[in-house]
């Protein structure tokens, strides 16, 4: 593991655990608990694959009443839990801990009910997001936000992180999408979340949930809304000599009141490395490329697609190609699809960033990345989700060489701060995690973070779900509001802090 620092374990957990383990055999029979450390290997890491360590212990739980009794069992003996869906998380959120209990919902893979008249699938966490797509194609209907690794990341995975997607320009992100959860609490307490209906009453506890990155309850039912497919999708491949150009066309478009389905960017570097890996057609005489689809009725497609290509004219695009079958529509994705397996054959190691600006402030964040990427020596290239202002650049960097993976972490940073500066935020969609951990303080004053903490603590007073995520300090909850650093003493030494 690099500097992370993570809270220091429990040695009274660590001294029980062959206890622990018997104990929580006891709640999930059979091949439901994993402690052999070989065994245990498989989840040491997450996407994030810079940080790993091996859990306590793995429970793969099948039911609510089984993740009920682990949790009342952990909370009453002060044991630390981390949730995981499938793993695929990008920053760190499902790291396990040396002295907490690896709760994995994979087991929870069945779809519960599908209600077309209420436009509702009913799951559990452990079914991927693609998943519920595949269980409505059949009658016409999908579940909209499409992460790109939506064949493999779950829907209890997504809610906690808030995922993203392509389409969720026009579609919304899963907070937009989710309508109720069953979730249970630290303390084994089982709670329902909305439904299937519009709005709830009470406070919006269902968006608290939505993005809290495992650190507030486990979610184990998940209702979302499904959307009838449209009658046509037509995507545009633009190439333009500069990114400042592709940026600004990115925002005449949106100023125009068009939203498309989806509007990709990409950069030099990310062209070149998707246009080899999957030979999508792409131009490779231009500096950005964009991808824009519009979809809805043919003949609301077809005049957009006009006003789109004058736009883009007007911008200065040097190449402009228009999806003439469904075929061709999705080999103009597949390059963007792939683009970061295929940033993977250029360079030995990447380091995914997730940063979201203002879409005017792109070529100036641009111009800002290019001066770091000389800095710090690291080459880097860059997919957008272009209208949502989310960015992604990959910086490329090789593990082997000693200092490249701190060098490109700082790189990361730097990139994130730019980011703030701007008025954007540290993440769009991957989650603070650890990743970002130690750089909230670069957005919230300790009065935004003491408040955000007063929320955790109301769920989970003891810091048992999750710790070491999300919060760059550990605080006792009774001290929150209580913090009066006095020439730069700290307060409370004895408390851990990371
Ligand atoms: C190649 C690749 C591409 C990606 N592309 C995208 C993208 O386009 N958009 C996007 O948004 N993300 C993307 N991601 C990130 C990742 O897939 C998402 O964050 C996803 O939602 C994580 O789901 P998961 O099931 O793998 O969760 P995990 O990685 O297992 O966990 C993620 C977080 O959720 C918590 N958690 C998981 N399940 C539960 C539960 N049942 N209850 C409570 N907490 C839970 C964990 O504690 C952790 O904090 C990508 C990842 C990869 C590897």
């Amino acid at each position: 593991m690099s500097s992370l620092v993570m809270p220091a374990p429990d040695a009274a957990t660590l001294a029980r655990r062959a206890e622990i383990v018997a104990d929580l055999r006891m709640i999930v029979p059979g091949e439901g608990v994993v402690d052999a450390v070989n065994q245990m290997r498989a989840f040491e890491s997450d996407g994030l694959t810079a940080y790993r360590q091996l859990p306590l212990v793995v429970v793969l739980p099948q039911t609510t009443s089984q993740v009920s009794r682990i949790l009342k069992y952990c909370h009453e003996r002060n044991i630390r839990v981390v949730p995981r869906g499938a793993g695929t998380s990008l920053s760190g959120g499902a790291l396990p801990l040396e002295d907490g209990v690896l709760l994995v919902m994979s087991r929870f893979s069945r779809i519960l009910g599908i209600d077309y008249p209420n436009r509702a699938v009913t799951a559990q966490p452990g079914v991927t997001n693609l998943g519920i797509t595949h269980a409505v194609e059949a009658e016409g209907f999908y579940y909209a936000p499409d992460p790109s690794s939506q064949i493999a990341c779950s829907i209890g995975g997504n809610v906690a992180e808030n995922s993203g997607g392509v389409h969720c320009l026009k579609y919304g992100l899963t907070a937009n999408n989710l309508l109720g959860i069953e979730m249970v609490l630290m303390n084994g307490e089982v709670v329902r979340l909305g439904g299937k209906h519009l709005d709830a009453e009470g406070y919006d506890l269902l968006g608290v949930m939505t993005g809290s990155e495992g650190l507030l309850g486990v979610v184990t039912e998940v209702t979302v809304r499904i959307l009838q497919k449209p009658e046509i999708a037509r995507a545009l491949l633009i190439g333009f000599p500069t990114n400042e150009q592709g940026g600004q066309c990115v925002a005449d478009i949106i100023g125009a009141g068009i939203i498309p389905g989806g509007m990709e960017m990409m950069d030099l570097p990310a062209i070149h490395a998707a246009e080899d890996f999957v030979q999508a057609g792409y131009p490779l005489d231009c500096e950005a490329l964009l991808i824009v689809e519009l979809d809805g009725p043919a003949v609301e497609v077809d005049h957009l697609i006009g006003k789109v290509e004058k736009i883009a004219l007007n911008n200065g695009s040097t190449s402009c190609r228009i999806s003439q079958n469904e075929e061709e529509r999705l080999t103009f994705w597949a390059g963007r699809k792939a683009a970061f397996p295929a940033v993977g054959r250029i360079s030995p190691d990447y380091y995914c960033m997730d940063g979201t600006i203002p879409r005017k402030e792109l070529p100036r964040v641009l111009a800002g990345m290019r001066q770091l990427s000389e800095h710090y020596g690291l080459r880097v290239a860059n997919v957008f989700h272009a209208g949502d202002g989310n960015l992604h650049p990959l910086i490329l960097y090789d593990a082997n060489v000693p200092g490249e993976l701190d060098k490109a972490e700082s790189f990361g940073a730097d990139i994130l701060r730019l980011c703030v500066k701007v008025g954007g935020v540290l993440t769009g969609e991957h989650g603070v995690g650890v990743e970002k951990r130690d750089l909230m303080p670069e957005m919230f004053t300790q009065a935004d973070l003491d408040q955000q903490m007063r929320v955790k603590c109301a769920f989970d007073p003891g810091h048992l779900l999750n710790p070491g995520k999300m919060f760059p300090q550990l605080r006792r909850c009774a001290e929150l509001g209580r913090m009066h650093i006095h020439r730069g003493q700290m307060p409370f030494p004895d408390i851990p802090r990371f």
